[in-house]
């Protein structure tokens, strides 16, 4: 095969927007290759997702990364593109809720989105159980919601969206799996070793493996502390009436919101280790020892509910600072790197996508700059810290 001008690593939400930013740029006139191992994508963390999308983040740089995802989903796309049509875009506020422990914090990041033009709320326990009847506010210092700018989609559908649109503009998808890196003696990427066998020479390389991203930048001698950590998905019916019901987050970690007629929720593990990739297996326990007693104490009606279907799927977690590694490394420039979203990756993939194509083709960051986020903090023992990750 000839040599291509950008070779993506994983043809999931983020290298899919990777390529559809790329293919739309007009000062790009380059060949993009996505290598992607598994078309179904039935493993990926792009189609086990709860596909929301938040404002209400502690660090600016992922507020920013938020609101043009939203803005993206919204217009479908690329203005006037039409790219997007079935994305369902639902509209509802996150409501985190803090207690005593966790009000310091709330209220830190509750100024942090305001300061970035988040129309956040903060409630004392009064008002929240005013604003949102069906709650127990006890226990609680405080709660925080927003006007606008949140809720959830279909982020199998922005996918496959993105893909179909690629592949209209002469993206070429190649089912295989990059097994290793090849460096030249300048320490750039030269080429990429296929597990079918093949080499594959290229100008940029873009790693958005997912969890698999840490052993591909290992083969360049890039350490990415990125694991996969599992986390379970479980739907559940309920009596309960809970018009508009927000994402929930309650401060056992454990999340809710609606689906429909159904709701969907997930605790996070008491103990949450670096698991396999390849596992999959739903921790049914986790239910009732986790999510069941805090869904029942904080809506009492939760009480009756029924487990209808589960799921299990990974974070690409940064076991650094829970923050994504984006763009290039410093000991090798053309290896940019689009992964550790730890939990946030779908709704930031078309901020994401569009910042690493802007670096490609200008060799610089445009919109947002992004450039706190590069790989470098990690070599220097610098973290930058999200401190809302659910
Ligand atoms: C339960 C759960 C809930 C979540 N909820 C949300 C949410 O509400 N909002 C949100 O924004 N995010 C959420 N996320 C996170 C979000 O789903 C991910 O951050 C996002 O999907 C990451 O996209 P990706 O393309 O980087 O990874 P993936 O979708 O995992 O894609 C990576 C792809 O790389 C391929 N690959 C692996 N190794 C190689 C290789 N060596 N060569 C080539 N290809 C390779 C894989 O086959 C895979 O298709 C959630 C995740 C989970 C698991």
């Amino acid at each position: 095969m000839s040599p291509v001008d950008v070779l993506i690593a994983g043809g999931g939400v983020v290298g899919s927007a990777v390529a559809y930013f790329l293919s739309t740029e007009p000062s790009f006139g380059g060949t993009v290759l996505v290598v992607e191992p598994d078309p179904s994508y039935r493993f990926a963390a792009s189609s086990r997702s709860a596909s929301s999308i938040r404002q209400q983040f502690s660090t600016p740089l992922n507020i920013a990364l938020s609101r043009f995802g939203l803005e993206f989903l919204r217009a479908g796309g690329l203005p006037g593109s039409g790219d997007l049509t079935d994305v369902e875009f639902h509209a509802a506020t996150y409501l985190y809720l803090a207690s005593p422990a966790g009000l310091e914090i709330l209220t830190h990041n509750v100024a942090v989105q305001r300061a970035c033009a988040v129309d956040a709320r903060l409630y004392a326990p009064d008002a929240l159980a005013a604003r949102y009847p069906w709650l127990e506010v006890r226990g609680l210092a405080a709660g925080a919601d927003t006007g606008t700018g949140e809720g959830w989609f279909d982020g199998f559908a922005l996918l496959g969206a993105l893909r179909r649109a690629n592949q209209r503009r002469g993206v070429r998808y190649l089912r295989d799996r990059v097994a290793a890196i090849e460096l030249g003696e300048d320490q750039r990427v030269e080429a990429v070793r296929l597990a079918g066998g093949e080499t594959l020479r290229c100008a940029w390389l873009v790693n958005a493996a997912g969890t698999r991203a840490r052993t591909l930048a290992a083969s360049a001698g890039i350490d990415v502390p990125v694991f996969a950590r599992k986390r379970n998905v479980f739907v559940f019916t309920s009596p309960a009436q809970i018009p508009d019901c927000p994402l929930v987050i309650d401060p056992s970690g454990v999340w809710f919101r609606g689906d429909g007629s159904r709701f969907l929720c997930g605790p996070v593990p008491t103990s949450d280790p670096d698991v396999d990739p390849d596992d999959f297996e739903v921790d049914h326990a986790q239910f009732e020892d986790l999510a069941w007693p805090a869904l029942a104490h904080r809506v009492p009606a939760f009480e009756q509910a029924r487990v209808t279907g589960a799921w299990a799927g990974h974070y690409d977690y940064n076991s650094f600072d829970q923050n994504a590694f984006i763009g290039p490394c410093e000991a090798v420039p053309n290896l940019l790197l689009a992964c550790g979203f730890s939990g946030h990756g779908l709704q930031h993939s078309p901020g994401v996508g569009r910042a690493i194509a802007e670096w490609i083709a200008f060799g610089e960051y445009r919109s947002i700059d992004l450039g706190p986020f590069a790989h470098a903090r990690y070599a220097r023992a610098e973290p930058l810290r999200e401190l809302n990750v659910i």
